[in-house]
């Protein structure tokens, strides 16, 4: 009996996570704009880090954003904090803002500066309302948090408000920068690294696809236009793994007395998904050369810290909807901000008078000039109510929703769902359109935002010591990341957590 018992306890004891300790360092692997079908269309090509995720991790199959508008703050937001933008204030990529009466973006921030290019636009954390994984690791000790991105957004709003740094990429000149509101200057690592000048490694280069050789895109020789076109190619993702690669180094991540979490956020995939759109051959040779990079970075990662003290995510912020105009006639199409804009103003002047009636927009969503109803004594509630009468008239328009729909609404199907937590009281569009399925808003050729699935469901994979390896099929929400990653760590789930610790890996 004894000696069964001292088994028990042996096994115990070796169960990874339960009791040999913490991993020493967690990384946050987002690809921009990943929808969930890219793993299982490409699976038999995969040999490098996505192969092994999906042979040795734990593959949630069934993944989904459970919020509207489904964009890169938004997402980030949702994945590191587990809070819907309605309390993580995070409502999209930008939006108006009316105590300043302009458009900001979910980062600018005019009270800080930016540190290593020339620039007046600077960023920070300061919008972000709900904490990170990053913010309970802080609080709760010595770890450091560090997070980096080609795009300031997706590096700033990973790591949360008591982030170490935030690192991004400024597609002027090439240089990796980060914000005052981190620090006073940036470390001595990354200045060598912007001296090293990398990025002109790709100047003038083809990129040519791992399968064939016809390229498929040269890049500019040089300059602000090279800089800028970098980032949708692969070779924007190579810079941002050896950026990568020198902070884990420098920074001595995963060496120190508590668990560190580092973020990377690979974007080129989103701009390469944009332009090309998401059954072009640029976006499946992207998605090959991501599963090589990714398993060249793991590699890395362990012969640095160790295998068994590594702990590894692999998300996406949001899916992607097919271009409108390669879709079988009938089946889908565009709705340029212009028609909205349009018909809000036409109606809204008819009906009360002369505009401008919208002073501002979040995508495709408007806010409404609410002075000037006030001067003309017009209810709100009227006011939006004509102005969804008028955006319901516009071709691909399925829906909208007016802020007293979203305020006062309860139940109602998954669409319902999603676009209520997506609001936020104070921050929130007066209109929330939602176009038809495959109708996108905008003019770039590809796009997201959607409530619809090929926007919402991602990949969520968890590999390393301790995890249950394993397909899960059950309906999980992008949501559960944060709070599983917290009860992994024995950490308190972030306060403003909407989700639930995954239990298919914590044991
Ligand atoms: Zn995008």
């Amino acid at each position: 009996m004894l000696a069964r018992r001292s088994f028990l306890l042996m096994v115990l004891a070796a169960a990874p996570l339960a009791a040999a300790g913490r991993p020493k360092l967690v990384v946050v692997l987002t690809v921009d704009q990943v929808r969930y079908d890219y793993l299982e269309r490409f699976a038999k090509e995969y040999r490098g880090g996505i192969a092994r995720l999906l042979k040795e991790g734990a593959v949630f199959t069934n993944a989904h954003f459970e919020h509207a508008p489904t964009a890169t703050a938004v997402g980030h937001a949702v994945i590191f904090t587990g809070a819907f933008p309605a309390s993580s204030g995070i409502v999209g990529n930008e939006w108006y803002d009316r105590a300043s009466k302009r458009q900001v973006t979910s980062v600018s921030d005019d009270s800080v500066t930016l540190l290593g290019a020339p620039g007046t636009s600077a960023a920070s954390p300061h919008r972000l309302l709900a904490p990170t994984v990053g913010d309970v690791l802080k609080r709760a000790g010595k770890s450091r948090v560090i997070s980096i991105s080609l795009k300031d957004r997706a590096a700033i709003l990973p790591g949360g408000r008591s982030a170490d740094a935030a690192y991004w990429y400024d597609a002027k000149t090439g240089n990796v920068v980060s914000s005052s509101y981190y620090m006073r200057s940036l470390p001595a690592w990354v200045e060598e690294f912007n001296a090293r000048r990398l990025v002109d490694r790709f100047a003038g280069r083809d990129w040519t696809p791992l399968s064939d050789g016809a390229p498929l895109v040269r890049l500019p020789p040089g300059g602000p236009e090279y800089f800028d076109r970098l980032t949708a190619s692969p070779f924007g993702n190579e810079l941002l793994a050896e950026l990568a690669q020198a902070a884990v180094r420098a920074e001595k991540l995963g060496r120190g007395p508590a668990t560190d979490l580092l973020s990377v956020s690979f974007s080129s995939n989103d701009y390469v998904g944009h332009r090309w759109g998401p059954d072009s051959p640029h976006v499946r040779d992207m998605m090959l050369r991501t599963d090589l990079l990714l398993g060249e970075f793991l590699q890395f990662l362990e012969s640095e810290i160790g295998r068994e003290n590594l702990l590894v995510v692999f998300t996406s912020d949001h899916g992607v909807s097919p271009i409108p105009e390669e879709l079988p006639a009938g089946q889908g199409g565009r709705i340029l901000g212009k028609a909205l804009l349009e018909a809000i103003e036409k109606r809204l002047a008819e009906r009360f008078g002369a505009g401008p009636w919208v002073v501002g927009h979040a995508g495709p969503a408007p806010y409404l000039d609410h002075e000037r109803a006030a001067q003309r004594k017009i209810p709100l509630v009227e006011l939006r109510r004509e102005a969804a009468e008028a955006l319901r008239q516009v071709r691909g328009v399925a829906r909208v929703y007016t802020v007293e729909d979203l305020a006062s609404g309860r139940g109602g199907d998954e669409i319902d769902r999603r676009v209520r937590n997506g609001y936020h009281a104070e921050r929130s569009p007066d209109l929330f359109p939602v176009a038809e399925r495959f109708w996108v808003f905008g003019s770039e050729r590809a796009s997201h935002g959607s409530p619809y699935v090929y926007d919402a469901h991602v990949p969520v994979i968890f590999l390393g010591p301790g995890i249950r390896a394993g397909r899960y099929d059950r309906r999980v929400a992008v949501n559960d990341v944060a709070p599983t990653l917290a009860a992994l760590l024995g950490l308190r789930a972030p306060e403003a957590s909407a989700g639930e610790p995954l239990r298919e890996v914590v044991r």
